[in-house]
C-alpha cells in the first residue's frame, strides 16, 4: 500500500502489513474533510446512532461556529438530537466540574454523542461517551491540536493534568470553511503542534539507539511529509490561507493517525510535549489560564532543539536535530509565539520544567 499518497479520508479503517514487521491498523471508521460536508455528518450520525437519541455537545463558541448548523441539519433530517451547551463564560476547562456536570445532566438513553469543537469539547465528550459505553464522533471546528484521532483525553482532575483512557471517535469530520474561519491564534497553535513533530521524531531516533525501540520508516515518512507541507508555506498561517489551514489540519490528523497505527505516541509527541504539559500543570496549580496546547508545544520545540544543541558533543552518532534558530524562524513566519515568557512561564518554572518535565 502506498500510504504516502493516500488522501486523509483513505486512512480510516486502514490496515496493512508493513515492511517494519508490524501490522498497522486504525479503528477510526470515517475521516471526512472537505466543503459542504453536512450530508456526511448526517449520514454518520444516522449510522452510529442506529435510530437512537443523539446528544450534540458544544460550548458557546463552537455552537456559533458550527454546532447550531449541525443541530438544525440533524433535526431537518429527522434525527432525534438535542444539544448540550457548556455555558462557561471563561475558557472551558476539561476538569472534574465540567465532566461531572455533563455526566449528571446527560439523559441515560443517548445512543450517540457528537462533539462539535476542538480540544476541550473532544476530550470531555470522548471520556463521557466512553463511560456511558456509547459511540461518539467529532465535528472539528479548529485545526488547533492533534488529539482528534486519539483514544485518550487530557483532563484536569483535582488540579493536575492527567491522560485518561477513553476510546477513538467513530468518525472525524471537518468542514473546510469552518476550519478556515477558526480564530487565528488557534490555527497558529495548530502549526506549533505540527512543528513539535520535528523534535518528537528526533526523540524517537534517540529511543531506537538508547532503548532499542522499534521505529517504522513508513510512519516517519508519513509524519515528515505532512510536516514538510506546512513548513513550505508557514507564512500562510498568518492570514488563515485556505490551503495552509488544510495542510495544518491534515498534518494534525496524520499525527493522530500515526500514533494509532504505531500504538504509541512516539510518532507525534516527545520532550516538547512534556515541557508543554509541565507548563500547563504549573499554570493550573497557580490558578492561571494556560496557553493553548499547540502554543506551548511550538515553544517547547524551540527549547528542546536548544537542549539538543547543547548536548551535541555527548549525543550518539546519527542524532540530528534542527537548530533552535530554524524553529524560531518558522514559528515567527507563522506569527506564532517562540518564548516561554510569552505564555507566562516564570524563570523558576522554566528551570524546573527542564529538570522535572519528563
Ligand atoms: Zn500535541
Ligand atoms: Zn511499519
Amino acid at each position: 500500500m502506498d500510504v504516502l499518497n493516500l488522501k486523509l479520508q483513505d486512512f480510516s479503517g486502514m490496515s496493512f502489513d508493513c515492511d517494519c514487521g508490524m501490522k498497522h491498523s486504525l479503528e477510526i471508521e470515517q475521516i471526512v474533510y472537505g466543503q459542504e460536508i453536512t450530508q456526511d455528518i448526517i449520514q454518520a450520525a444516522h449510522q452510529y446512532s442506529a435510530g437512537g437519541k443523539i446528544l450534540t455537545v458544544c460550548d458557546q463558541h463552537t455552537y456559533k461556529a458550527f454546532g447550531k448548523n449541525v443541530q438544525e441539519a440533524f433535526l431537518n433530517a429527522g434525527l432525534d438530537s438535542s444539544v448540550y451547551l457548556f455555558t462557561s463564560m471563561h475558557n472551558l476547562l476539561p476538569d472534574n466540574r465540567q465532566i461531572g456536570k455533563l455526566l449528571i445532566e446527560i439523559p441515560n438513553d443517548i445512543s450517540l454523542m457528537v462533539a462539535v469543537g476542538s480540544g476541550v469539547i473532544n476530550d470531555i465528550t470522548r471520556l463521557v461517551s466512553y463511560k456511558m459505553k456509547i459511540p461518539y464522533m467529532v465535528v472539528c471546528t479548529a485545526p488547533s491540536m492533534d488529539g482528534y484521532a486519539s483514544a485518550t483525553s487530557s483532563l484536569i482532575i483535582d488540579s493536575t493534568k492527567n491522560t485518561i483512557t477513553g476510546h477513538l471517535p467513530k468518525a472525524i469530520l471537518a468542514d473546510e470553511n469552518v476550519l478556515h474561519k477558526a480564530p487565528g491564534h488557534m490555527i497558529k497553535a495548530g502549526f506549533g503542534d505540527v512543528i513539535g513533530k520535528l523534535t518528537a521524531l528526533v526523540d524517537w531516533d534517540l529511543g531506537v539507539i538508547v532503548l532499542h525501540e522499534q521505529k517504522c520508516p513508513v510512519i516517519v515518512s508519513m509524519v515528515n511529509q505532512a510536516v514538510e507541507k506546512c513548513i513550505k508555506n508557514a507564512q500562510g498561517v498568518r492570514n488563515n490561507d485556505k490551503q495552509v489551514v488544510a495542510n495544518v489540519f491534515e498534518a494534525l490528523t496524520i499525527a493522530g493517525v500515526t500514533m494509532g497505527l504505531n500504538k504509541n505516541t512516539r510518532p507525534a509527541s516527545g520532550a516538547e510535549h512534556h515541557l508543554a504539559h509541565y507548563w500547563d500543570l504549573k499554570a493550573i496549580e497557580q490558578n492561571k489560564e494556560h496557553a493553548l496546547h499547540g502554543e506551548s508545544v511550538g515553544i517547547g520545540t524551540v527549547v528542546i532543539c536548544r537542549l539538543y544543541e547543547l548536548a551535541k558533543k555527548v549525543l550518539p552518532q546519527g542524532i540530528q536535530c534542527p537548530s533552535p534558530g530554524y524553529i524560531t524562524e518558522l514559528l515567527q513566519k507563522a506569527g506564532a509565539m517562540v518564548s516561554p515568557t510569552q505564555i507566562g512561564v516564570t524563570r523558576q518554572d522554566f528551570e524546573d520544567s527542564l529538570v522535572h518535565g519528563h
